[in-house]
């Protein structure tokens, strides 16, 4: 069986949209994962079939009702109970390569999209909901969140991604950002492609490859190059900042 997708939503028009071309699509067809959605709206009990309320305590907008979540979030763990339950939220732990890795390699994802304000804040001391933010910014829903994460978890899936892009290499695998990359024209717009490449020497090509990956990852993402221990790694440019920081 494949990576088993389960998506609760108040728009399930929107799944699988991009997931259901190029990659993903066609793993999607080969049944190497699936795709099913949970309408939110189903759980509602009244007879305006209402799923959100007015914000306790006063101020704009709407929040999604904590009963109405939690039937509908019950109903998918009974349905798949081997898989973790995420909700998209900007109040989550931000979403990592890591965590991508190993949702991967699990039997699939339930994820819980939220709309208006958000979800009233007792459904993740109720249930077991790992919350889940796509970065610092704001989404209108978190339909397109969930795509970003399904996207991530499913290039990773056995036999998805072409022998062309293992992965190995990639951004974030090593802690750092991937090297530049380049192809023909040699020459365009009286840009060059960097001579060292062309060079057909495997190891100055390796070389100049972790040369620039660290490079950029120090100036672009300082984050990232604090938390690979960017000073220790011993290139020159990390020499340069060790040399800076005293
Ligand atoms: N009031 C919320 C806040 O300030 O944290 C934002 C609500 S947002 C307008 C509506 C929904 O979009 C959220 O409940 C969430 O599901 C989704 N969303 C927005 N930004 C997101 C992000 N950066 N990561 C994950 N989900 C996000």
């Amino acid at each position: 069986m494949g990576f088993a997708c389960q998506i609760l939503t108040l728009y399930p028009e929107m799944f699988p949209g991009p997931l259901g071309a190029s990659i993903a699509g066609r793993a999607l067809a080969e049944g190497k994962w699936s795709c099913d959605t949970i309408q939110i709206r189903d759980f509602a009990t009244d007879k305006h079939r209402s799923v959100d309320d007015t914000p306790a305590g006063g101020g704009a907008g709407m929040v999604l009702k904590p009963d109405v979540l939690a039937a509908a979030v019950d109903h998918a763990i009974a349905r798949q109970p081997g898989a973790p339950v995420l909700a998209m939220t900007p109040r989550g732990r931000p979403l990592t390569q890591d965590r991508v890795r190993s949702l991967a390699a699990g039997p699939g994802v339930t994820v819980l999209c939220g709309r208006f304000e958000g979800f009233d804040e007792r459904i993740f001391e109720a249930r077991p909901i790992e919350p889940v933010s796509i970065g610092d910014y704001i989404l209108s829903g978190g339909e397109t969140a969930a795509i970003v994460l399904l996207d991530a978890c499913i290039r990773l899936l056995p036999g998805v991604m072409g022998a062309a892009s293992s992965g190995d290499d990639e951004s974030f695998e090593t802690g750092l950002l991937e090297y530049p990359h380049y192809t023909r024209p040699v020459e365009w717009e009286g840009r060059t492609i960097p001579e060292v490449l062309r060079s057909g020497d495997h190891a100055k090509i390796a070389a100049w490859r972790k040369a620039q990956a660290e490079n950029d990852t120090r100036l672009r993402r300082p984050d990232l190059w604090e938390r690979h221990g960017g000073a220790r790694v011993g290139s020159p440019s990390g020499a340069q900042r060790e040399k800076k920081d005293r």
